[in-house]
């Protein structure tokens, strides 16, 4: 699939020689002043934004600014084109964030060498954020993003004054399953209640490969009367699953679950703990249970 550019520039002549440029080798988008441009990456998340610094309106370091600062747009990368060629420019445009700057006239191959340079390192930083974040062997998010991002979504729920629910997953006897069938046949286990997880929770929830056999979903928007109704559809759905190992064999499995609602300070850590303890008391009441603190 080719890249999506989109060039922003107040001169239509200047837009035209850059989509003759560019047009045989990327999708190119354009805009011609800086408040269609921030209404156009929103609508087509471009990979990267050549940006004119002097238009009238919204400038090209005031748009750089503004989707710096968004987190659905602070990462696509801004090289910036211009005619001003003072040193304080220069600086300012690395400054805010712009990950290249070109002066007009500009030399062709040279601005497609950048162009093609910032789409490459684009591509590593998107690959490396998803090696970072996901589980490679469920696809779930893993505990290093849990404890780069839990700070932030909490904050964000606190200043919503949003309810959030925190629900711990652990499989039962799951040591059974590894001595009894295997690694691999354990190892399909929990990427079957992976799945399952994905199926039964919403968009806006998170789930975390919290451990080895060890889930936890952070439930925005929910009372702990709604977190208990999601929990229980997980443990029966889980208790349903059938795992087929050969032709003739298939095994099942149950899991316990351990609610709490955070408390009314959003003192995470304390919430984890008692999510951590109601799970204990799931195993201690006989398993394949739900219980909630
Ligand atoms: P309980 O009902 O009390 O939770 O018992 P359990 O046997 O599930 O608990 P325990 O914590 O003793 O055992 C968890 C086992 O999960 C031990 C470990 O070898 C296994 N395990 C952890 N990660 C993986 C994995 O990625 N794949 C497989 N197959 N096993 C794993
Ligand atoms: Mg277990
Ligand atoms: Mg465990």
């Amino acid at each position: 699939m080719k890249s999506k550019i989109l060039v922003v520039d107040d001169t239509a002549d200047n837009i035209q020689i850059l989509n003759e440029l560019l047009g045989s080798k990327y999708d190119v988008l354009c805009a011609i002043d800086g408040e269609f441009a921030i209404e156009v990456v929103n609508d087509n998340n471009p990979d990267l934004i050549l940006l004119d610094i002097m238009m009238p309106g919204i400038g090209g370091f005031e748009v750089c600014k503004y989707l710096k600062n968004n987190i659905d747009t602070k990462d696509i990368p801004i090289i910036f084109i211009t005619s001003k060629n003072d040193e304080i420019s220069i600086e300012n445009a690395y400054n805010i964030g712009g990950s290249d700057y070109i002066t007009k006239p500009f030399r062709p191959k040279e601005l497609l060498a950048k162009v093609n340079k910032e789409l490459v390192l684009q591509e590593i930083q998107k690959e490396l954020k998803y090696l970072s974040t996901i589980d490679p062997m469920t696809k779930l998010y893993n505990r290093r993003y849990f404890d780069q991002s839990a700070n932030i979504l909490i904050n964000l729920n606190k200043r919503n004054q949003c309810d959030v629910c925190i629900m711990m997953i652990d499989i039962d006897k799951f040591k059974d399953v590894n001595d009894i069938h295997g690694h691999a046949i354990g190892d399909s286990v929990i990427v079957s209640l992976a799945d399952e997880l994905k199926k039964v929770t919403r968009n806006s929830d998170l789930i975390f490969r919290w451990g080895g056999e060890e889930f936890l979903i952070l439930l925005p928007h929910t009372k702990l009367e709604g977190a208990n109704i999601i929990a229980e559809k997980i443990r029966n759905s889980a208790e349903q699953l059938i795992i087929n190992i050969n032709n003739k064999k298939s095994i099942n499995f149950t899991v316990s679950i351990g609610l709490t609602q955070c408390d009314a300070n959003y003192d995470f850590n304390k919430s984890i703990i008692h999510s951590d303890e109601a799970l204990y008391c799931a195993k201690n009441s006989g398993r394949n249970k739900v219980c909630s603190k």
